[in-house]
């Protein structure tokens, strides 16, 4: 089997004098024709033509299992609704369709949950992971260590939270304040 050969924009695939240049290629000034697009070089010996087959990467949708940054818009009694930012799942990116969800008290945390209040606040960033994908929403779980906010602000001035010994304080005004934390939670 040949092996395709990846190339780049402005790798060169031949000379002008052999090949006209076809899909994603160009003819260079040095009489060379060379890639406009990354993708497999692809010469149509027959027709004289060089051509790049550009790489296309299918972006699959969130599923069970996606791993999601998202940001608290409300908190509820019974959820926190969030809006997705961004999503991947084993490394690769994940598309998200609609970028709203909820995450159901009962999937916020191991322990028992007494208001939603204590674990989130608006304008919170959370990471998460997909509980379930259906056809009315999608529900996130922050039940695992590595999940819950990885960005907090102070509910009095806005100001970020610190992790100071496991507890977290406002930077600008020292307010202590409590949420789910996740590991990852960013130390500046
Ligand atoms: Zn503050």
């Amino acid at each position: 089997m040949k092996v395709k050969e990846l190339v780049v924009p402005g790798s060169p695939l031949g000379t002008a004098e052999e090949f006209v240049a076809g899909d994603n290629a160009y003819e260079h000034v040095d009489g060379s024709v060379r890639a406009t697009s990354i993708g497999f070089k692809d010469l149509d010996e027959g027709n004289h033509e060089a051509r790049v087959q550009r790489l296309t990467r299918e972006v699959k949708p969130l599923e069970r299992g996606s791993v999601v940054k998202c940001v608290a818009s409300l908190i509820k009694e019974k959820m926190v609704m969030v809006e997705m930012l961004e999503a991947s799942k084993d490394g690769e990116p994940r598309q998200i369709l609609n970028s709203f969800a909820t995450i159901p008290v009962f999937n916020a945390s191991m322990r028992f949950v007494e208001r939603l209040n204590d674990l989130f606040r608006v304008g919170d960033i959370i990471e998460a992971k997909v509980a379930e994908v259906t056809p009315y929403g999608i529900d996130l779980s922050t039940k695992e260590p590595e999940f819950g906010v990885i960005r907090g602000y102070c509910v009095k001035c806005r100001g970020p939270l610190q992790l100071f010994d496991q507890q977290l304080k406002c930077v600008a005004c020292g307010n202590p304040e409590t949420r789910k934390i996740s590991t990852h939670y960013l130390l500046t």
